[in-house]
């Protein structure tokens, strides 16, 4: 609740995640209106519902846990009218400039915008349409997978860590607030309610940064050989490999002044032959769908936030080359088959 009334919230990208999260937050009590492009799925969830699964958030008991439908409002960012308290913005990361381009109308004096996608420069490209002081940035290691249309699936556990992306105020008082409660509050408090494993980070750019770490070695390494997970240890050089790019990763973190942890990422990598064992990586399936990745925003940001340090970062850079190569070489496939 924000002064008394239910918080609206416009979810910018209802893929898979935007949909969990829509879906997660409108059973929490928010009032959530769903925004894509993609006109098949407005229209399932329009007529059907929002079908949502999930088994390891702790919905704590509320009726309709596991398997449901939710009920919500959906539609193209243009079609929306209502100015949101808060707009989460899911689409991938090269989507970003597109999205808040035709939802500039609902970008209010007092809106936030909060964004959990992967990789670097999401908040740069936000602040390009919000003042930075109203950008929330953060992480999730909550997995959702799409089903097909209107349908999502989230499986396992995971957090939610959020922060202001100015790294300043994390708890100052804004227009809607009441009380010196501030935005940043009302919605941890309201992930909380959802379910969700949430929590306020002062210092949320090192886990920005330690997320990019990880993805940067596992992503990147996992669409250019095809190897699952688990299939990285194979070889030695293979975790070796993951390894490097995690400490190239961290020290180009602490050239930006951001105090991320290499042993606790690198401890998190190791975990993951383990944990996420048979688990293919979002760019390998990209990869593998013909799909863009989002490299450029992953090892690509890495490797130009190197050069403005000096720093070298050779296994980073190779990735992000082979994985360009191979997304350019499935594009010139693709137009020369039509
Ligand atoms: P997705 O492709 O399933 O969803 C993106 C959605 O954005 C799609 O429905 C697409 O139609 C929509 N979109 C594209 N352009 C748009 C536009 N101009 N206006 C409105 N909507 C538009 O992707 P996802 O898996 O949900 O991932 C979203 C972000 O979250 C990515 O940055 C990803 O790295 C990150 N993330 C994903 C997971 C996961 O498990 N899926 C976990 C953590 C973080």
């Amino acid at each position: 609740m924000i002064g008394g009334k239910r918080m609206k919230i416009a979810i910018l990208g209802a893929g898979a995640m935007g949909s969990l999260f829509g879906g997660l937050l409108s059973e929490a009590g928010a009032s959530v209106t769903l925004l894509d492009v993609n006109q098949q799925q407005i229209d399932a969830i329009r007529k059907d519902g929002l079908r949502l699964e999930t088994d390891g958030i702790d919905t704590d008991g509320r009726e309709g846990d596991g398997c449901r439908v939710v009920r919500l409002t959906a539609c193209r960012p243009e079609e929306a009218t209502d100015v949101p308290d808060l707009l989460m913005i899911f689409t991938k990361t090269y989507q970003i400039e597109a999205a808040l381009g035709s939802a500039r109308h609902l970008l209010g004096p007092a809106t936030w915008v909060l964004t959990l996608q992967n990789g670097l420069g999401n908040v740069e490209a936000i602040a390009a349409f919000v003042p930075r002081e109203r950008i929330l940035a953060g992480v999730t290691t909550i997995p959702a997978d799409a089903l097909g249309p209107g349908s999502v699936r989230s499986h396992g556990g995971g957090q939610v860590r959020i922060g202001a992306a100015d790294g300043t105020g994390a708890h100052r008082a804004n227009g809607h607030a009441s009380s010196g409660c501030c935005m940043l509050c009302h919605v941890v408090a309201l992930f909380i309610r959802a379910g969700l494993c949430c929590s306020a980070d002062p210092n949320v750019w090192a886990a920005i940064w330690e997320k990019v770490a990880f993805n940067a070695a596992f992503n990147a390494l996992c669409a250019v050989t095809g190897c699952t997970v688990e299939q990285i240890e194979l070889v030695p050089v293979g975790p070796k490999m993951a390894l490097a790019v995690v400490a190239e990763t961290i020290a180009v973190a602490h050239a930006c002044g951001v105090s991320a942890d290499l042993d606790h990422t690198q401890a998190m990598v190791l975990e993951s032959f383990k944990t996420h064992a048979g688990h293919q990586p979002s760019m390998l399936q990209d990869i593998l769908a013909h799909r863009r990745t989002e490299i450029d925003s992953i090892n690509g940001a890495i490797v130009r936030a190197a050069a403005q340090h000096d720093i070298a970062v050779p296994h980073t850079e190779m990735l992000a080359t082979l994985v360009r190569l191979m997304e350019a070489r499935l594009l010139a496939d693709s137009r020369a088959a039509h």
